[in-house]
Order: C-alpha cells, then sequence, then structure tokens
C-alpha cells in the first residue's frame, strides 16, 4: 500500500489535539498552514485552519476523509500569526482550535471569503442632478439631495431608496474621494519630561519593553502619538491597546484626529463584519494604526513597528471566561515576535510590571507631572466613625459638597457598586434575603422595583416580609450608586445630579450624551462607578469624594488591595480645574489602615512597594507564578472528586512537576454560584518554566478523567483573582 499524504487542521472543541484530513493531489500544494478548509466533524461540517504543511504517513485501519473545500487560496493566518495563536494556546493551556477561533472575527471564522467589501460610493448622475421625484417621495428626495452634496459610501444609506435611485439611472458608483491621509501637523512642541522619555524610547533598538509611568493628563497619549508617528514614517504599523473603547471614545478620536485616514478601530463596539474589515485592512497593510480593545492584539499586521497597551494595570485585559489570556502579556510576545518596542503606560501599573520594572527586565519611564494642571490633588481621609452619616455620606463629605456646589465647581462621588443596597434585611431576626442559587446576598434595585444577584443575575420581585419570622420589617442595608443618587438629589434639589453606571448607562451614545453635559456644565454632580473612572476628561471638577472602599480593605482575593489603590488613585485624578488643584476625599471607617495611610501619604509607588514586599513575603505573584484549575458541578461532591484524581495525576508525573506545589483543592471563594458547586485546585510555582512544564503535560489530560464527565473545568494560567 502507498502512503497517505495527511494534513494537521485545528477544529474549534475541547480536546487538546489537531484532526487529521487525507490531504488530496487536487489540493495537496496549496493546504499550507494558516488557510480555512471546510471538513467533516462526526456529523457536522466545520472550519478548521491547516496548522501544518501536508505530510506523508504510513497506511493503517483509521479511514481519513478529506477536506470538503479549501476556502483560501493563500492562507488567511500570516505565519506570524499563527505562531502567535499557538504560543497562546500552549501557554493559556487552551485548544489551539478554540485559540483560532476566538481570535478570529465572526465572518473569518465562519469561512466567509476573506475579501475587502468595503462599502461603494455612489454619487448623482447627470440626470439625478435635475431628477424630479414626486414631492411625497420623501426618501427619494432625501436621497438626491444628500447626494447633492457629494458622494457617500453606499451602506451609510437606505438600500431600498438606493434601488430605486439607480432603476431611475439618477445614481451611479464611483471611486470613494481619496481619503484625507497622513499625518496632522499640529502636534503640540513635547515638552521637557516628553522630550527625555521620546529620546530613551527613539534609543532602544529591537524588542523593548518600558514601563511609561505617568498621572492622567501627563501626557502619555501625545507619547503614543509621537511613537506611532515614527513607525508610520519607517513604513511600520502601531498596535494601540486600550480597556474599553466603547466607553472612552477620545483615544480613537485623538488618534484619528492625528492620523487622518489610517486608523482602523477594533472593539465590541462595531459589527462583526466592520471587524473583519479592520482585521484585513491591517494584515494587507491598508490600515496603519489598529485601536482596539482585548482581542485586537490578534490581529494580524503586514509590519508592526510598535505596541502600546494603554492603562496596562486594567483587568479587562485579562479575559475572565473561554479563552483566559491576557491581552497585555500577549501584547509583549506579539513585540517580541516583530521585533519591535512595546510600551505599558499607566499612572498606578500592575505590581507585576513594577516588579519587572525594579528587576530591571522592563525600562521605567516616568512623565512626573501633569501638562497643564499644576499638582496632582492630595488626598485626604474622613473619618467616617462617629459621624452623622445620611445614606452613607457622612456631614462633612456633604458639607465640602455643598461648598464646591456654591463656588460654581462640579463634584464626583466615587461607590463602586451599583443599585440602592448591597443587602435586604430584616430588623426583627436578622434574616439578609439570599440569592436561592448563590452564596450571596441580593442587591436591592429600588428603582427597577428588583431584587438582583450581582453573581448570577438571578431577579425577583422585592417581598415586602421576611422571609423567616415574616415581619414587615424589611430595611436596605449599605449603599450603591442609586442611594446616593436619590440621597444628593433630596439634599441638592437645585443642582442636577445623574448616575453613571451600567444600569443608567448601557450604550456608549448614552455615555456621550452625558459627558457633553457635564462639559456644558449642565451637570453638577456624577455619582458613579468605575465607569467614571478612567479615561474621561472633566474640565470643571473641583472635588471628588470616595464614598467607600473599607469593603476592600478586608477583601479575599489578594489583589484586593492593589486594585483600591488604583482606583484611588485614577478617581482622585479627575480632580482639579484648569491650573487648581481639586480636593479629593476618601470616606473611611478605617482612618488607621497602615496600607490606606501609606498611599494617601506617600503615593502609589509606596504603597506598590510595600504590597510587593508582602506578595514576596506570601509567596503570591508576582513573587510566584500561578495556575488556578476550577470546577463546577450541581451535585455537591463531583467538583472536588474531580479536582483530588487531578492533583493525583499530577502526583503521578513526577519529573514534570518539579518545581510544582499544589495547593486544595479547596471550596471556591463562593462555594455556591448559580446553582452550581464549585471548587479550586492552585498550583503554584516560583519559576515559570516548570509550571509551564507540569501544565502541558498535565491539562491535556484532565478530559480523559472519568470524573471530569460530570463536571465543568477550566484551567486559568495567570488568574486575576482566586
Ligand atoms: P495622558 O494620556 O497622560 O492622560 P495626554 O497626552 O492626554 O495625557 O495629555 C493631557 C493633555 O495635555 C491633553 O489635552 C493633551 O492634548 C495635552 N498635551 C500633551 N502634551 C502636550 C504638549 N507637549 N504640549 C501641549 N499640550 C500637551
Ligand atoms: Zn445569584
Ligand atoms: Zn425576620
Amino acid at each position: 500500500m502507498s502512503a497517505l499524504e495527511l494534513v494537521s487542521v485545528a477544529v474549534a472543541t475541547p480536546l487538546y489535539r489537531l484532526f487529521d484530513y487525507l490531504a488530496p493531489a487536487a489540493m495537496h500544494a496549496r493546504l499550507q498552514p494558516g488557510v480555512r478548509v471546510r471538513v467533516p466533524f462526526g456529523k457536522r461540517t466545520v472550519v478548521g485552519v491547516v496548522v501544518e504543511p501536508p505530510r506523508s504517513s504510513s497506511p493503517g485501519d483509521f479511514k481519513y476523509r478529506p477536506p470538503l473545500a479549501l476556502l483560501d487560496e493563500t492562507p488567511l493566518l500570516s505565519a506570524d500569526l499563527l505562531e502567535l495563536l499557538r504560543w497562546a494556546a500552549q501557554y493559556y493551556q487552551y485548544p489551539l482550535g478554540r485559540v483560532i477561533e476566538a481570535a478570529l472575527p465572526g465572518p473569518l471564522r465562519r469561512g466567509n471569503a476573506a475579501r475587502d467589501s468595503s462599502p461603494v460610493w455612489v454619487r448623482l448622475s447627470v440626470a439625478g442632478t435635475t431628477a424630479k421625484p414626486p414631492s411625497r417621495a420623501h426618501r427619494l428626495l432625501g436621497l438626491l439631495d444628500e447626494l447633492a452634496q457629494g458622494p457617500r459610501p453606499d451602506d451609510a444609506l437606505d438600500s431600498g431608496t438606493l434601488r430605486k435611485a439607480r432603476d431611475k439611472g439618477w445614481i451611479e458608483d464611483c471611486h470613494a474621494p481619496p481619503a484625507a491621509s497622513g499625518i496632522a501637523a499640529d502636534a503640540p512642541q513635547p515638552s521637557a519630561a516628553q522630550c527625555d522619555v521620546l529620546r530613551e524610547l527613539r534609543a532602544a533598538r529591537g524588542f523593548t519593553v518600558s514601563l511609561l509611568e505617568g498621572v492622567t493628563g501627563s501626557g502619555k497619549t501625545e507619547i503614543y502619538l509621537q511613537v506611532a508617528a515614527d513607525a508610520l514614517s519607517r513604513s511600520q504599523q502601531a498596535l494601540i491597546l486600550a480597556p474599553e473603547i466603547g466607553l472612552t471614545p477620545q483615544l480613537v478620536s485623538r488618534f484619528e484626529a492625528r492620523f487622518p485616514g489610517r486608523v482602523a478601530p477594533f472593539h465590541s463596539g462595531m459589527s462583526e463584519s466592520q471587524r473583519a474589515q479592520s482585521w484585513l485592512a491591517a494584515r494587507d497593510g491598508r490600515a496603519d494604526i489598529v485601536i482596539g480593545t482585548r482581542s485586537a492584539v490578534f490581529v494580524p499586521f503586514r509590519q508592526l513597528g510598535i505596541v502600546v497597551v494603554d492603562e496596562e494595570h486594567d483587568a479587562s485585559y485579562k479575559q475572565q471566561e473561554g479563552f483566559r489570556y491576557s491581552a497585555r502579556d500577549t501584547a509583549v510576545f506579539r513585540a517580541q515576535q516583530w521585533k519591535a518596542p512595546v510600551i505599558l503606560g499607566s499612572a498606578t501599573p500592575s505590581l507585576e510590571t513594577l516588579a519587572n520594572g525594579r528587576a530591571g527586565r522592563y525600562r521605567h519611564l516616568r512623565l512626573p507631572q501633569r501638562v497643564h494642571r499644576t499638582a496632582p490633588p492630595r488626598i485626604d481621609l474622613v473619618d467616617a466613625r462617629g459621624q452623622a452619616m445620611s445614606h452613607g455620606l457622612t456631614s462633612s463629605l456633604l458639607a465640602t459638597t455643598e461648598k464646591h456646589l456654591s463656588a460654581g465647581g462640579q463634584v464626583l462621588l466615587f461607590i463602586n457598586r451599583r443599585g440602592f443596597a448591597p443587602a435586604l434585611l430584616c430588623r426583627e431576626c436578622g434574616w439578609v434575603a439570599p440569592c436561592k442559587r448563590c452564596d450571596a446576598r441580593m442587591t436591592l434595585h429600588r428603582s427597577r422595583s428588583r431584587l438582583i444577584c450581582h453573581h448570577c443575575g438571578y431577579e425577583t420581585v422585592v417581598p415586602q416580609q421576611c422571609g423567616k419570622c415574616q415581619a414587615h420589617a424589611l430595611a436596605p442595608v449599605g449603599q450603591g450608586t442609586e442611594r446616593v443618587e436619590d440621597a444628593l438629589r433630596e439634599r441638592f434639589p437645585n443642582h442636577r445630579v445623574e448616575r453613571f453606571d451600567s444600569d443608567r448607562v448601557r450604550r456608549a451614545g448614552e455615555l456621550e450624551r452625558l459627558l457633553r453635559d457635564v462639559a456644558s456644565g449642565d451637570i453638577h454632580i456624577l455619582v458613579g462607578t468605575q465607569m467614571l473612572a478612567k479615561g474621561h476628561d472633566f474640565a470643571g471638577l473641583s472635588m471628588v469624594g470616595i464614598v467607600s472602599v473599607d469593603q476592600a480593605l478586608f477583601g479575599v482575593d489578594f489583589r484586593a488591595l492593589e486594585r483600591m489603590g488604583q482606583l484611588v488613585v485614577q478617581v482622585a485624578g479627575r480632580a482639579g480645574r484648569g491650573t487648581e488643584a481639586g480636593e479629593v476625599l476618601l470616606q473611611t471607617h478605617e482612618p488607621q489602615h497602615p496600607k490606606l495611610r501609606t498611599l494617601v501619604e506617600h503615593g502609589y509607588g509606596a504603597f506598590a512597594d510595600e504590597l510587593l514586599a508582602e506578595r514576596v513575603g506570601s509567596g503570591l505573584p508576582p513573587a510566584s507564578h500561578l495556575a488556578l484549575l476550577r470546577a463546577e458541578s450541581l451535585d455537591a461532591a463531583a467538583a472536588m472528586r474531580f479536582l483530588h484524581d487531578a492533583k493525583a495525576g499530577l502526583k503521578a508525573q513526577a519529573g514534570a512537576r518539579r518545581g510544582v506545589a499544589a495547593l486544595g483543592p479547596v471550596a471556591a471563594p463562593m462555594e455556591r454560584r448559580a446553582g452550581r458547586w464549585r471548587a479550586q485546585l492552585l498550583l503554584q510555582a516560583e519559576k515559570r518554566a516548570p509550571l509551564q512544564r507540569a501544565l502541558s503535560a498535565w491539562v491535556p489530560g484532565l478530559g480523559d478523567l472519568p470524573s471530569a464527565r460530570k463536571v465543568r473545568w477550566s484551567i486559568d494560567v495567570d488568574p486575576v483573582d482566586l
């Protein structure tokens, strides 16, 4: 029997393996790594990606099938993109087919042709300029009016009306007008501090990682714009990552203003086909700059010259489900692949990045001052103990608010909790309304008259009676944004109070509208969650009040304090008007808490150093490397059983697990969530290499354990919370 020609294909399944198909002679030469194929898979047909060139194999009993169709003439995934995805699959221990699925925009994932479907431009024909449609044909009239002003892309116009106008010969296709393209000339002269940073960045050759530390307003974005311009002048492309672009449109608009016609955005606020267009434009070199959120780190480039990760500490860079990758860390790998510099920017760097800076692996560059405003605001602690409180607000916080309002300033009150109150308590017997599916309390949302679980989304009507003693004595305890909003409306009836959280602001457009009202001075008091902490520039804000961070001081998560410090500094950074430093009050019942004191008295750097020393003491990241195996099941014992079996499996691999400790399994911090019992096993290693070795030997086989059948499990490498 003659040898078989086989080709390995990645298919999106939970299995940690590739699948072999016959490579028919007719396709053979074109079955190159990176091309998509439609293949039979069990009883289904799926789209897969060829990851290795065909190879000869001796025939066996297995009856291989050929692909049903070849979907690309040339590879859709370039060699470097495939290398990146293979690295990510290996590092994050996730099946390659699923990694590819997560990295491809929807239409490409589903096998659609990879062609440029940019809009066709239309203009009035000669007949169209003198056309006289009946006066009741409003849409046609509107279309003719619009086109009378110049050509338009057809995807911006109503297709039915276009068809009618085309049938009548009133419009015709035309070329897109040449896009304004280049670099706008209005870049400001860099400040002395910016010059220093730019000199350092420009002196670097090849792959380097730079931490750019600077408070909001210190001119970091201007640095990004300058280094992007450098890359463009060398005919290279730039990748700019930011958290939540949909909520911070300023970043994109600044790049678009500086580099007209050369920017391709890539984020979840766009349609799938728009994202596919950006993806292809970057791959083919038609877009010079990609600005996007997490998943933009997988956009392919023709010639990548610089990578920027803005707000690198932001937790949203870590995907929390499915393919649990860190876009920041993947961005560093990408830069290395392209021998390009990467800049990690933040006012409050993550401890990981700071530790790399302290160890000399990353360069640590600083922009110590704000460009326009003078000193960054000082944070004053308000001792809430023994003070009269009204809906969680101390009288001194209210008095200072009043002072700023009457001086014509705007005030931001930050509270990191949605809803009216985080608990509904019976004053007779102490019962607290629980979620019936989680180990958690229900949050009262009074504006919607619902109790809502913030962990699983379960909702009920607000009960009138205690669930235990039936007393009519239920009272809200604690406060969320709604309650603070209500309290302020009552206290300051002549001022406009608006709430900013994900219940109130659901779309980017809504946020922009509210932000315009803030800018025009119509809104005087802003109450909100971390939605207000980043990106926005509030020119008239003279005071920031932080209603409570006490919860984080005693949080179970080892990163709780780090996050608290970052949030406080970010929120405080919103204060200040013109050249006046703003006033920042942080209300707390723990004014003596040593970490809080370090933060407000010595700043984020000293605070971070203390936390780093503690992490070394307790062997937590960045002093160690972690991976977390999570399991959940409907049956209380099954998750634990699986984790015990998994641990035994790891122990059996004596060679592979050297240098790796397995801790647990233990119940998850919230043992029951959405009706499932949850448990976890923690792997800890001082060095990354042994951890990676152990994971590679262990994870792919976990699904074969008999006890795996009754659980949902996932592995999380470099988890952000435990
Ligand atoms: P960050 O990204 O650190 O918040 P930005 O780059 O947005 O800081 O700068 C803050 C403000 O200062 C922006 O309005 C920006 O346009 C302006 N700015 C930055 N650098 C300069 C400069 N060299 N000269 C004048 N204005 C500048
Ligand atoms: Zn719940
Ligand atoms: Zn009761």
